[in-house]
């Protein structure tokens, strides 16, 4: 009998990241792509890269997880056992490389969170969807302003010896604040810096605000890459912050981990890779909210639809 293997998929607006696990949670292939406005299509695009990493090992999955967003459409698509929220799976990933973990501080691409955990359970946790001055995108921005490559951004704000205090509250204030302190003669490390400091009290401010962050504190997501955000965290918090390698894959092993638990088998074929799926919008006319709804084919065969606002709408 051919050893079983479990396949999580995180998607997001931004990124979308896949893993497949054997039984001992070990991560065999993984890869990480921009979801691009088309969930369905990075999908697919993941699950080849998958396909490539495995081919030759002729391996089983027996179950599918789906976290993140787009969650529930990805997991109709790939006929998923679990489909959860991003929390859980975070925080179930994150544990298994950190099992003692207590804070974990995650900052992405357009939105940031925080997760509590004790003794293994989530306890609480928060999420900024709304404010873009605190995440990676606001972090690109800038150093493209800078004129700054912003896989250096990190090595070049701990370079500083004199930073500025700049405000973060807000995307269009930050930004003629460092205008204005570049005027005033600060060099572009010192205000790199800054920029740093400020996204870290940005979110202690916002995201945090009112918790208490217990160590050992994890910090992940794509400006976890930067090491003068991961400096200025713990300058700010006083303690150690530890960034892990697959940090950014997080969700996903949590989510293949789930799955694995689950022991729901639903067999899962890579062919998945060249079916058609389009999604086409349309219009529910059963009384005057006319929700949109968008309906999900599979080749010509539709096998979803959402949208509907309540149980009256179009059914598949
Ligand atoms: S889904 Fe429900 S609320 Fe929306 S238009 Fe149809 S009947 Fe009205």
């Amino acid at each position: 009998m051919k050893d079983k293997y479990y396949l999580g998929v995180d998607i997001g607006s931004i990124s979308t990241k896949g893993v497949i696990i054997d039984e001992e949670d070990n991560i065999i292939a993984s890869d990480y792509l921009w979801t691009e406005g088309n969930p369905i299509g990075a999908v697919q695009k993941l699950i080849n890269s998958l396909y490539e990493q495995v081919k030759d090992k002729d391996i089983n999955v027996v179950c599918v997880g789906t976290t993140g967003s787009a969650r529930y459409l990805i997991g109709k698509i790939l006929d998923a056992g679990v489909v959860k929220n991003e929390i859980t799976a975070h925080a179930i990933g994150t544990m298994n490389k950190v099992p003692d973990v207590r804070t974990i501080i995650e900052i992405g691409g357009q939105d940031s969170k925080i997760i509590l955990i004790d003794k293994n359970v989530v306890v609480d946790y928060n999420m900024n969807t709304i404010c873009a001055a605190g995440t990676g995108a606001f972090l690109s921005s800038q150093a493209k302003r800078l004129g700054v490559n912003i896989e250096d951004f990190g090595s070049i704000a701990l370079t500083s010896k004199n930073s500025p205090k700049l405000s973060a509250r807000c995307s269009v204030f930050a930004e003629s604040d460092l205008v204005h302190k570049l005027q005033m003669g600060y060099k572009k490390e010192d205000v790199i810096r800054g920029l740093c400091d400020a996204i870290v009290s940005n979110y202690l401010n916002n995201v945090a605000k009112g918790k208490k962050l217990y160590s050992p504190i994890v910090f992940q997501g794509g400006v976890s890459k930067n090491i003068g955000v991961k400096k200025a965290f713990e300058e700010q918090l006083e303690t150690e912050v530890t960034v892990i390698n697959d940090g950014h894959l997080m969700g996903a092993l949590g989510i293949a981990i789930l799955a694995k638990k689950s022991k729901i088998e639903k067999p899962f074929s890579f062919q998945i890779k060249d079916i058609k799926f389009k999604t086409i919008g349309s219009e529910c006319n059963g009384c005057s909210n006319n929700c949109e709804i968008v309906n999900v084919y599979r080749e010509d065969k539709i096998i979803d639809r959402y949208g509907n606002k309540c149980d009256n709408g179009l059914k598949v």
